[in-house]
């Protein structure tokens, strides 16, 4: 019997941070919900393989669906905000993580355990406490890489990947963590392989 589900071998969980998608060349709209906490937002929790590759849009059949998520929704809301234009409820984003990457991991998680995995990994890391911890603020300052790279270690145990994109005037900036995690999807691991990260040595930590 041939199973639907496909192999992976561990997750990156993802977080972006919200003055950097907001100051870049696409700009951003606020959910209808309001304008999100200064916090790391989730962006999505992405199977991925060892060798750098990854599985995506594993099953077609499996459609998002709100009402599976409906104990989890005003937390939803507050940790993985969208902040794509036009303004929007976030069901676009969801519905775009699970179908892209969610139905990736189906053999380990149903829906609602796969958002509810992003949640709690979100309080687990703590990152922006960890950050700031260290002297590291969201204050429109630049910061080492590996500055920010120690702080996050020494907080979790475990290395991040900072990936960085570029604000209007060229600055590269702090934009996206990614965390390893078990294919539980509820330990941080360390990374089998990080991804690219386009940093430069000293980063902007943008306000939002
Ligand atoms: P970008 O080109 O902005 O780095 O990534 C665009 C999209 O490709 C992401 O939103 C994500 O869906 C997917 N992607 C990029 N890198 C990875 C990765 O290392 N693993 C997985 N699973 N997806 C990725
Ligand atoms: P990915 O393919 O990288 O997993 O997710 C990126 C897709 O999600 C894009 O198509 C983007 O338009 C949509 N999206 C909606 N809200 C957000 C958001 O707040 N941040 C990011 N990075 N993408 C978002």
């Amino acid at each position: 019997v041939l199973s639907v589900a496909q192999d992976f071998d561990f997750f990156y969980f993802v977080v972006q941070w919200p003055g950097a998608y907001c100051d870049s060349r696409h700009s951003c709209c606020y959910p209808k919900t309001g304008k999100p906490a200064a916090d790391f937002g989730i962006h999505g929790l992405w199977p991925n393989y060892k060798t750098g590759g990854w599985p995506q849009n594993c099953n077609p059949d499996s459609t998002f669906d709100e009402l599976r998520v409906s104990d989890l929704m005003s937390n939803l809301q507050r940790e993985w905000p969208t902040l794509s234009c036009p303004s929007n409820d976030g069901v676009h984003f969801w519905t775009h993580e699970w179908e892209k990457h969610g139905t990736c991991a189906e053999s380990e998680l149903d829906q609602h355990d796969y958002f509810e995995a992003g949640l709690k990994l979100k309080q687990k890391a703590n990152l922006l406490h960890a950050l700031t911890n260290a002297g590291i603020k969201p204050d429109d300052k630049f910061y080492e890489i590996k500055d920010i790279e120690r702080a996050i270690k020494e907080a979790i145990g475990f290395a991040p990947g900072i990936e960085c994109n570029k604000d209007s005037s060229h600055n590269s900036q702090l934009y996206q963590i990614y965390l390893c995690v078990d294919t539980s999807a509820s330990n941080f691991i360390n990374c089998p392989v990080m991804p690219h990260g386009r940093c430069d040595s000293r980063v902007q930590f943008p306000k939002f």
